[in-house]
């Protein structure tokens, strides 16, 4: 049996826009795994330490037959080989691949917390995930609707396709 899974990509390191893109592109090519949809992509604003580059976010759906445990290994084998150190809390990364929701399940362990804390905190991911499931219910029965209409769009700016310059607004 596949489940739902949503993932939340960002970086502001290293060409963010080819990190994410290749980051989509090793999700796909997951075993067990089937692409669903790709959220357009938004440039936001760093919140963390000192003054740091802005982030390209966007959020992926995918169908797998992973554990929640096998997929979050499988994610931080791709940020590992994307170069992603671990230097300080909330700095620079080159990439970060956070696993939003799988399925309907609630997860608390030491090393997975699902559904993720950004989800409903982060205008970021709240506004790609709206973007391509606006019909979702969280396991908690939080409408993603109801996330959206509690969440403002400030600095976060939503990309045209092929559009990744410019400065956030
Ligand atoms: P953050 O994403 O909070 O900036 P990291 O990417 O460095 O920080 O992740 C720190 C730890 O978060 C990982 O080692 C992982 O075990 C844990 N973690 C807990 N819940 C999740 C989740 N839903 N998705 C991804 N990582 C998670
Ligand atoms: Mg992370």
């Amino acid at each position: 049996m596949r489940t739902e899974v949503y993932i939340a990509l960002g970086s502001n390191l290293n060409s963010p826009p080819r990190q994410v893109q290749r980051a989509i592109s090793s999700l796909a090519r997951l075993p067990e795994t089937k692409l669903i949809h790709t959220a357009p992509w938004y440039r936001s604003r760093a919140i963390g330490p000192g003054k740091q580059a802005d982030y390209i976010n966007t959020v992926v759906s995918i169908a797998t037959a992973l554990t929640p445990r096998q997929l979050l290994r499988e994610l931080q084998a791709i940020e590992n080989q994307q170069g992603r150190k671990r230097v300080v809390r909330w700095g620079p990364r080159s990439i970060d691949l956070d696993i939003l929701l799988f399925g309907k399940r609630t997860i608390k362990s030491k090393i997975l917390t699902i559904p993720h804390p950004h989800l409903t905190r982060r205008n970021f991911v709240i506004y790609p995930l709206a973007d391509i499931a606006p019909d979702l219910v969280l396991p908690d029965t939080t409408s993603v609707q109801k996330l959206l209409a509690n969440t403002c769009a400030e600095g976060i700016v939503r990309l045209k396709a092929g559009e990744t310059l410019g400065s956030t607004g």
